[in-house]
């Protein structure tokens, strides 16, 4: 058997080798080329091959690429704090590096359950979510993940974290709509805290825009102000996990800035390193750092490769690009573009049984019957057969979808890297086009309307 290396997520399949990426495409090594319209998973925020940063990082590695955190600090990392702090809402001002969002997510859940301790509360452990959520793919992160798929082989590793309802508002579990629901998924906070008692709760984590668990589920108006005031009244920590989300990949820096909410914590990634180099954060703000600084003093966290600086000399030059390009400012009115065209589509392919999403960060819920929205059967594998034909037509899409009994059960992420232009956006949809009506044709089947 020919050696392989064992990270592609279907073992038996061949893969594209990819030789270079050029802004929002890439090429492969046949000269095939691909529109990233999904930035890989979410990440290539500033496109592929940005000079800027090969440059900086470059820079970087001709002074030192590795420092060990216990040893030293090094300019980038210390930049790059402030930076964050900086740019960051509200009191979130310490940072501390790490390689992935797993990491970011787990190290906000040690440091959310240290705060208590350093208060002399030690039984303040659990952390409660939502039942379609993704936080990450080590234990701890996976623990806080509503995502049955990655989570079923390990459940009897996984610490029982509560769980609540998503503001999931295509499917309500109340069957009810916004407003006029009272917002009855963000009170279920409220009822699960009493159940648990708030003496055991550490903190509830929330992606603000769900998303490889949901496809982009975008909460109404005025959620997580309920949410917020829900876990100030029970002092319970709020963690916006905004690895997917943050960076700019709604608009503002943070995606909970659209709802005026300011998490205690936050966790980074992604878009961070923009793919560049490997690096996410848990931002921690001052009034969590206090008992802390005060208390013990140290984190008991952290990777050898914490803070590297080249991978901190790539996040500044990312921010750096961010704004000399003044890149946030486009979100919006290309969220407006896209999201008109893909309405658009929905008409023309009713088993699009929803667009949704916030800024560049949209998903695509599909149905076989979209006026009573039942999903497709599990054994269609609908999301794959639609990504795989993308792929072969030469786009990008992020499966989604946490498969609960049928619950967004089906869904791609759309999520262009920031820099697209508008004809790019025009030939995104083309090939999305031309992507479903080979997938209509393979299913065979009449889409009913
Ligand atoms: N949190 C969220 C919201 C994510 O989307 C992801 C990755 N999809 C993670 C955490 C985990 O990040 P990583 O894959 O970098 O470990």
């Amino acid at each position: 058997m020919r050696p392989s290396y064992l990270i592609k997520p279907a073992l038996d399949e061949s893969y594209p080798e990819i030789d270079y990426g050029k802004g929002i495409y890439l090429f492969d090594q046949a000269g095939k080329r691909y529109l990233d319209a999904s930035s890989g998973a979410v990440t290539a925020n500033i496109g592929h091959g940005v000079p800027e940063i090969i440059l900086a990082m470059h820079e970087q590695s001709k002074r030192v690429s590795f420092v060990y955190r216990s040893q030293f600090t090094s300019e980038p990392a210390e930049k790059l704090a402030e930076k964050l702090a900086d740019l960051l809402p509200g009191d979130l001002n310490w940072s501390f590096f790490v390689n992935s969002g797993s990491e970011a997510t787990e190290t906000a859940l040690k440091i959310a359950i240290q705060y208590w301790q350093e208060k002399g509360i030690k039984s303040k452990t659990k952390i409660l979510s939502r039942w379609v959520s993704y936080h990450g793919i080590t234990l701890g992160a996976l623990s806080m993940s509503g995502h049955p798929g990655r989570r079923a082989r390990f459940v009897p590793l996984l610490e029982e974290f509560p769980t609540i309802s998503p503001p999931y508002c295509y499917r309500c579990p109340y069957q009810k709509s916004a407003p006029e629901c009272g917002f009855l998924c963000a009170i279920e906070l409220e009822t699960a805290i009493k159940r648990i008692g708030a003496d055991h709760i550490a903190a509830f984590i929330a992606e603000p825009v769900i998303g490889a668990a949901g496809g982009a589920i975008s909460p109404p108006e005025d959620y997580y102000k309920t949410i917020k005031r829900i876990c100030e009244e029970n002092h319970i920590l709020f963690i916006a996990d905004e690895v997917m989300t943050g960076f700019g990949r709604t608009g503002p820096m943070l995606a909970i800035e659209h709802w005026n909410t300011i998490p205690d914590i936050v966790a980074l990634g992604k878009g961070m390193g923009a793919g560049y180099a490997p690096i996410a954060a848990t931002v921690v703000s001052d009034h969590v750092m206090e008992p802390i600084l005060k208390g013990s003093k140290v984190i008991i966290s952290g990777h050898t490769l914490s803070a590297n600086p080249q991978s901190c000399a790539a996040a500044l030059a990312v921010l750096e690009y961010l704004d000399n390009h003044q890149i946030l400012k486009e979100v919006e009115s290309k969220s407006v573009y896209l999201k008109n065209k893909l309405d658009r589509l929905k008409t023309q392919f009713p088993f699009i049984g929803e667009v949704r999403g916030k800024g560049l960060l949209f998903g695509l819920e599909f149905v076989q019957f979209p006026a009573a929205k039942i999903p497709f059967d599990p054994s269609v594998k609908l999301t794959e057969l639609v990504v795989r034909t993308g792929r072969d037509h030469g786009i990008l899409l992020y499966p989604a979808g946490a498969g609960l009994d049928g619950l967004s059960g089906d869904a791609v992420i759309i999520a262009p890297p920031l820099t697209v232009t508008k004809r790019e956006i025009d030939e995104l949809i083309a090939l999305l086009q031309t992507t479903f009506i080979e997938v209509y044709k393979t299913l065979g089947v009449p889409l009913e309307n």
